[in-house]
């Protein structure tokens, strides 16, 4: 049966999206979803500050009652639209085993594992690109894909957040040549995870998806798994541009893809 889902969405806890989790429901049920992934930036565990980052991720106190609203809310829509509990969490080496610690404790649908940092610095602080010349970019981008397969060996993750957001503010990052996202696309595919089409690329300098043509391509080759995240931090983007991942992922070759409940994949037909 053809599924209409959207695993990737956010909300005002975090500090920078706008909306309630209920708005996000909502729009989902007006975009004729039959299922709605609720998944936050998980707070920075990996800090004894009960809020390390202000304006990228939600208080550790917060944590419970996050995970209490959406459960709430997969009760009250039953009969309409399946709720999932997801979170976003921060692939930091250093930090695996706290995190898993933390996110054990409630019933996650799905965990998508998103790398926010490579070589100590945000891959979406702009100024880190500004004198980056194409050797530095290459020794950033073979850190990056290094990173991502490191995440995806971890097995705390379903999915695997964005794997070329590298190049949201470096666009020519996509065009540098390194077999290291090959060897990255073949560890996600022998541990079974799945990567999202996160179709809030558009919103960044590079324009389009995560990942682009290119590497979905080599994804299919070696048959990884695929999802599909807006990363909406807007309920007016709930859903976005689902029908064109579709058809843009059978023209591929892709004939089904997958979302989550209670950690295992829900694979229905493109
Ligand atoms: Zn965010
Ligand atoms: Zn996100």
């Amino acid at each position: 049966m053809q599924m209409k889902f959207d695993l990737h969405t956010h909300h005002q806890r975090c500090g920078h999206a706008v909306g309630e989790i209920e708005d996000y429901v909502i729009a989902a049920l007006d975009q004729g979803l039959d299922a709605i992934g609720i998944s936050d930036h998980a707070p920075f565990f990996g800090s004894d500050k009960e809020q390390e980052l202000p304006g990228v991720a939600m208080a550790k106190l917060e944590f419970p009652a996050y995970v209490e609203e959406v459960l709430q809310l997969k009760k009250k829509y039953a009969n309409r639209i399946e709720v999932l509990l997801g979170v976003e969490a921060d692939f930091l080496p250093d930090h695996v085993h706290t995190y898993e610690q933390q996110l054990q404790k409630y019933p996650f649908d799905y965990v998508i594992g998103s790398v926010h940092f490579t070589l100590g610095r945000n891959i979406f602080d702009k100024s880190r690109w500004e004198s980056a010349d194409a050797s530095e970019m290459l020794k950033v981008k073979e850190a990056y894909y290094d990173l991502i397969a490191a995440s995806a060996q971890t097995g705390s993750y379903q999915v695997l957040g964005h794997i070329d957001a590298i190049k949201g503010f470096c666009p020519e990052m996509a065009d540098l040549k390194t077999n290291k996202v090959d060897e990255a696309l073949k560890v996600i595919a022998k541990n079974h995870v799945a990567i999202e089409v996160n179709t809030s690329g558009k919103m960044k300098d590079c324009g389009g998806w995560y990942p682009g043509d290119d590497l979905l391509e080599r994804a299919f080759h070696y048959n990884v798994p695929i999802t599909l995240g807006s990363d909406a931090h807007d309920p007016q983007r709930v859903g976005d541009d689902l029908e064109a991942v579709r058809e843009k992922l059978k023209s591929i070759g892709f004939t089904e893809w997958c979302y989550f409940r209670e950690k295992g994949p829900v694979i229905v037909k493109l």
